[in-house]
């Protein structure tokens, strides 16, 4: 596996490929590579001829400088693991390479990111992420991109983005891989205390209930969110917000219908953690020409 530090480098070792007309993909990452990264690696191996992870801690996507400070960051195991797979290229730059002097640029997407994590984490959040990411995409050129459904609203927000600039990139987002208990992988999950850590598992259960509740028959988004509350407060946790909102859009329901995603954060012994399932209710019964509850 190639390591590359400058996005002159990177170009340089894919305009061979790029020139054979091979199908390059990319999988964007902060590193302390856990089983959800290597899972979208696989993908891009499958799908694409030539596989590019980036490896960079961005900081203007956090909002917390402790929290930047504290993130996990394990760059000799991730090469290995990275290594294993077959990827191709590790592009890893510095944050000078990234922003340089003088970097005065921002990408912002209006609407959907004033939402959720917008509100919780703040837009420049969101900002972060969409102007890195349209640099990665800039740097590196790729035909295809790999996200995780973990952080969904992540996955919106580029899906608009790549449409709205015309960057010409397919966008693919791949499944939550969790813990045996229902755990989303996270590099996060590290700073958790093995009895946050057991309760922690109580946030996806809290999804769980929801979707339930929805399979049950239950569309009053409201009620459903109940049975995700109660399920927190059995294991004393507190979220920073729990909603049924829509999956295309992110505006919340008055009534369950369509593709719904379940979302939440919450701490958990002061580790932020996110997750969400995607819920989709049985199609309602079409009579006579009348919906039927
Ligand atoms: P990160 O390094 O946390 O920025 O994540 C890099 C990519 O991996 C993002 O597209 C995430 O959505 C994705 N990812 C993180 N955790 C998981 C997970 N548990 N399952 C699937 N994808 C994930």
């Amino acid at each position: 596996m190639n390591v590359t530090r400058t996005v002159a480098e990177i170009r340089a070792e894919l305009l061979e490929s790029r020139r054979a007309g091979h199908k390059i993909g990319l999988v964007p990452t902060m590193g302390a590579f856990h089983d959800g990264h290597l899972s979208l690696m696989r993908r891009a191996r499958r799908d694409c001829d030539v596989v590019v992870v980036s490896l960079f801690v961005n900081p203007t996507q956090f909002n917390d400088a402790r929290d930047l400070d504290a993130y996990p960051r394990d760059p000799d195991r991730d090469a290995q693991l990275a290594t294993e797979i077959g990827v191709d290229h590790l592009f890893a730059p510095p944050v000078d390479q990234v922003y340089p002097p003088g970097f005065a640029t921002t990408v912002s997407v209006a609407g959907l990111t004033e939402t959720l994590e917008g509100v919780h984490r703040g837009r420049a959040h969101f900002d972060g992420v969409a102007t890195i990411v349209t640099k990665l995409f800039n740097m590196v050129g790729p035909d295809v991109a790999y996200f995780g459904q973990k952080d969904a609203q992540q996955a919106v927000v580029i899906r608009r983005l790549v449409r709205d600039l015309d960057i010409p990139v397919a966008i693919e987002v791949c499944p939550t891989v969790r813990e045996t208990d229902g755990l989303a992988m996270s590099s996060r999950n590290v700073h958790l205390s093995a009895a946050d850590r057991a309760r922690a598992a109580a946030l996806h259960r809290a999804l769980r209930a929801a979707q339930d509740a929805v399979s049950a028959g239950e569309r009053d988004p409201g009620a459903a969110r109940e049975r995700a509350l109660a399920e927190l407060a059995r294991a004393d946790i507190k979220p920073e917000y729990v909603e049924l909102v829509s999956a295309d859009t992110l505006a919340p329901l008055h009534r369950i219908a369509g593709d719904v995603l379940a979302v939440l954060a919450a701490s958990v012994g002061g580790t932020r953690l996110i997750d969400n399932e995607p819920i989709h209710p049985p199609s309602e019964a079409r009579s006579n020409g009348d919906w039927r509850p």
